[in-house]
């Protein structure tokens, strides 16, 4: 293999759906003050981002943790324009072999940012080539084969990595410590969504009354990509069902249509619940074998449903598996109590 060919190959930005979406695309904030919610951590990047700017330096390798749709490609756009860099965009599953991440490297500009989604599905070999590179800025290549072959090392600009991960917990620790910056984002408040929403109906050109933001708030799981798809819909169900004004009326007829209740959650979520109360009396149960019961796959089991469904109080992780809390039995019209004495069936 010769160090010619290492070009960059497609694997920026390919796996990335919604660069494609244009409602996205116009909906992302750009700068960090557009950026809602996070205060304590925007306040904090902002230090860091002016810090390295006024040394005319490149921003130490940024580590972004949060569920899905919580703003984590957003921020690293944000960062890149911030720094006034270029951002490269990829995902770790997309990265197969040492010459896609050494291709990528070695046409990084000086100060630039490169992002990787889901940063905990690097596969180890490429794992190695990523911790020289933030620390040294350099890549170690091996030329020629069998009892021939030697390593070289080939010095690479000084850059940014942003990992982005929805489980940090599987990030292996060498990768981990050498990120000089975590963000942790957390679930938006409804006040926080609420200012999301009015944002984007004044971008999409939306009419919506202040009664039906606040109700959208509370049924978009926390989350700014729910409500911006939500809100995409209630325009739809307004112009074919009303006047074009997203009303109280309009979001509450369509909450129900799309399965979505007070608390935003889906018929998927309780689904989740349920299963566990009625197949599992109410737990533990491994999150494998959930999934196989409710037809999830795991990632989505585990990255979006879960998070939140914990975060709310239904769920609960234990060494053990998952288990529901009194809130689920609640939630779904029935009692612990009821269940432990075998009062099944009738109340679900
Ligand atoms: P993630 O990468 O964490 O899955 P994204 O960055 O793709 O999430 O965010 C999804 C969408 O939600 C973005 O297109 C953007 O419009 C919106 N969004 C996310 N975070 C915010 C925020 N803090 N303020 C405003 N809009 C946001």
């Amino acid at each position: 293999m010769d160090t010619q060919d290492l070009t960059e190959t497609s694997f920026v930005s390919t796996s990335f759906q919604e660069e494609n979406d244009s409602h996205e695309n116009i909906l992302r904030p750009k700068m960090l003050r557009d950026f809602q919610g996070q205060e304590t951590m925007k306040e904090n990047l902002d230090i860091f981002i002016k810090a390295a700017r006024e040394r005319s330096d490149s921003l130490d390798h940024v580590f972004l943790i949060g569920p899905p749709g919580l703003g984590k490609t957003t921020l690293a756009s944000i960062i890149a324009n911030e720094m006034g860099s270029e951002i490269r965009m990829t995902s770790a599953p997309a990265l197969e072999k040492p010459k896609d991440l050494a291709g990528i490297l070695t046409n990084v500009t000086e100060n630039s940012i490169f992002f990787i989604d889901e940063i905990h599905r690097m596969r180890p070999a490429l794992e190695e080539m990523l911790y020289i590179a933030m620390e040294d800025y350099e890549i170690d290549w091996i030329i020629g084969q069998g009892p021939a072959a030697r390593t070289i090392r080939i010095p690479i600009p000084k850059f940014t990595l942003i990992g982005a991960t929805t489980k940090a917990g599987q990030v292996s620790s060498p990768l981990y410590s050498r990120f000089g910056i975590t963000c942790r984002i957390e679930f938006y408040s409804e006040q926080e969504l609420s200012r999301i929403i009015r944002r984007s109906a004044s971008l999409l050109d939306v009419t919506i009354t202040d009664e039906a933001i606040s109700i959208l708030a509370r049924s978009s799981r926390g989350t700014p990509r729910i409500a911006n798809r939500l809100l995409r819909r209630l325009r739809d169900y307004a112009s074919i069902l009303g006047d074009g004004t997203v009303d109280t009326e309009i979001v509450l007829t369509s909450m129900v249509r799309l399965g979505i209740d007070d608390n935003g959650l889906e018929e998927q979520d309780r689904n989740i619940l349920r299963t566990i109360i009625e197949f599992y009396d109410g737990g533990p149960v491994g999150a494998e074998t959930l999934a196989i019961s409710v037809g999830e796959a795991i990632e989505s089991l585990e990255d979006f449903y879960e998070p939140y469904l914990i975060q709310k109080g239904y769920l609960k992780r234990t060494p053990r598996g998952r288990m529901v809390t009194q809130l689920a039995y609640d939630l779904l019209g029935t009692s612990m109590k009821e269940k432990r004495d075998g009062n099944q069936g009738i109340l679900f």
